[in-house]
């Protein structure tokens, strides 16, 4: 797994935030299926670390591909990184 560094932020942060599983791209999709297989280790291409201050607004987007949520997320805290 990576190390938790918020995405946005690049903030290291020990205790709050969390992951976000945002929804498969296709190229996910297939690297997840490798992940799946014995042998295979190494994070999923659709899992985000977020800071507490960036958590949720990341979770609201889940349901959209990383390409997709990152344009929007990218925009809302463009002033913040
Ligand atoms: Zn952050």
């Amino acid at each position: 797994m990576m190390p938790p560094i918020c995405q946005i932020c690049k903030e290291k942060f020990l205790e709050k935030g969390g992951l976000v599983y945002f929804e498969e791209t296709e190229d996910d999709k297939i690297q997840n299926e490798r992940l799946r297989l014995p042998g295979f280790v190494g994070h999923p291409p659709n899992a985000f670390w977020f800071c507490e201050n960036h958590f949720t607004e990341a979770q609201k987007l889940q349901q959209l591909n990383k390409n997709e949520a990152f344009k929007i997320l990218n925009v809302l805290f463009e002033h913040d990184s």
